[in-house]
């Protein structure tokens, strides 16, 4: 037995009056997950809990069962273990930006989207001085974002960003959060780095000549590694991260999984799902468990645009179709957390999750919406309670007691 988990990011929603009430799952034409509705089980999941809005990162440690209370004190990790740098445990990652300042105002906080790749070397090669044995490691990621390591004793992931979030401000100097020393020697090389940055970067060779030129760096989403349990440890599941997003392959490769990105993904509102289809089928035959992310429907909530996300809808039910003949597999369809298009942003409401394979207990539920599936026979669990719940399906639980 197989389990194939496909998680559509921010796909649940809530009314939206562009499309007569419904919401965009209701709206749209979805044939193949409401057959899963019908031959499977469904219901409602609070993924962190009730009322709570998750972050894509939280979120997804939640449905693989591990505790973000525990796990999580910052993206940084994330994203740096999605650009492939091996962390070691104690190591503060920030995720960071080249950005243009003029008179000490940000005017533009990507430098024009520029690539930081250019600049990787001269902001790898700044040293701390102002602490005791920290050293910062630079990684150039996706155009002007990069992230920072800084390995040392004694750190914290407790201290502000340097990123003010907005054009218009000046870079903010990073504060330590809690009264410690590791802390504040976090945050003072922190700024320390920030401020090199900005001698080495200006007139850079690179910058020559352009409008906007990557004068200064923007950091935030501090975090400290913590190794985590593979799930091949805590399940005993060989597991594969399907993923265009470096969040995503790094929160997957945080709980021990391999990661693929499909040819001509986009991680985008266009996205190539006959690639992921392929991909997920090839690497099913290897694995015993498929995560596969699927980035569109968030990025529509975040515009705003219901009738986008309607479409992405429908793609990605077409891409389902290509799995409905697996046998042996669980499939489990679900979303890390709902971005209704009235807020533009993530929210608490609860997400619509069905389990379909050999197994499961059908419930009388035959479409797949958030409304539909309230009264399927998962009812309303929580994000931590998923894979307990697909291991026990998996037949690889352990009894409690005698
Ligand atoms: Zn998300
Ligand atoms: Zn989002």
């Amino acid at each position: 037995m197989k389990c194939l988990l496909i998680i559509a990011d921010g796909a649940g929603d809530r009314p939206c009056k562009e499309l007569k009430g419904r919401t965009p799952f209701q709206a749209a034409k979805t044939p193949n997950l409401d057959s899963l509705a019908s031959r499977g089980i469904t219901g409602l999941m609070d993924v962190i809990s009730p009322g709570l809005p998750p972050g894509s990162d939280t979120a997804h440690l939640a449905l693989f069962g591990y505790d973000p209370k525990i796990y999580y004190s910052g993206r940084g990790p994330f994203e740096a273990l999605g650009a492939g740098v091996k962390l070691k445990e104690g190591d503060i990652a920030l995720r960071g930006n080249i950005a243009t300042v003029k008179n000490g105002i940000i005017i533009d906080r990507r430098a024009g989207r520029r690539d930081s790749k250019p600049f990787e070397k001269v902001l790898k090669n700044i040293k701390i001085t102002s602490v005791r044995g920290v050293k910062p490691i630079v990684r150039a990621t996706v155009e002007h974002r990069f992230v920072l390591i800084l390995r040392g004793k004694e750190l914290s992931p407790n201290v502000t960003d340097t990123d003010p979030h907005k054009t218009g401000k000046s870079i903010l100097a990073s504060k330590p959060l809690k009264d410690s020393d590791a802390a504040r020697r976090t945050a003072l090389a922190i700024n320390e780095f920030t401020n090199k940055a900005m001698s080495v970067l200006k007139g850079h060779p690179k910058n020559k000549g352009s409008r906007l030129k990557a004068n200064a760096v923007l950091l935030r989403g501090a975090g400290s590694f913590l190794p985590m349990p593979s799930m091949r440890k805590r399940y005993g599941l060989r597991a594969t991260g399907i993923a265009k997003g470096a969040l995503y392959s790094g929160v997957a490769r945080a709980v021990g999984m391999k990661t693929v990105i499909p040819t001509g993904a986009t991680g985008g509102i266009n996205e190539n799902y006959a690639s992921f289809a392929r991909t997920a089928l090839k690497t099913l035959k290897k694995n015993d468990f498929v995560f596969v992310h699927i980035k569109g429907p968030d990025i529509a909530g975040h515009d705003g645009n219901p009738l986008e996300k309607v479409k992405i809808i429908e793609e990605i039910d077409s891409m389902i179709k290509e799995f409905m003949r697996l046998r042996n597999t669980l499939i489990v369809f679900t979303c890390d957390h709902s971005t209704p298009c009235s807020r533009m942003d993530h929210s608490g409401d609860p997400v619509p999750l069905v389990m379909a394979g050999p197994g499961v207990r059908p419930d009388d539920v035959v479409s797949f919406d958030e409304v539909s599936v309230s009264r399927g026979g998962l009812n309303r669990i929580n994000g931590l309670s998923l894979m307990p719940i697909i291991i026990d399906l998996m037949d690889k639980s352990k009894k409690y007691g005698a």
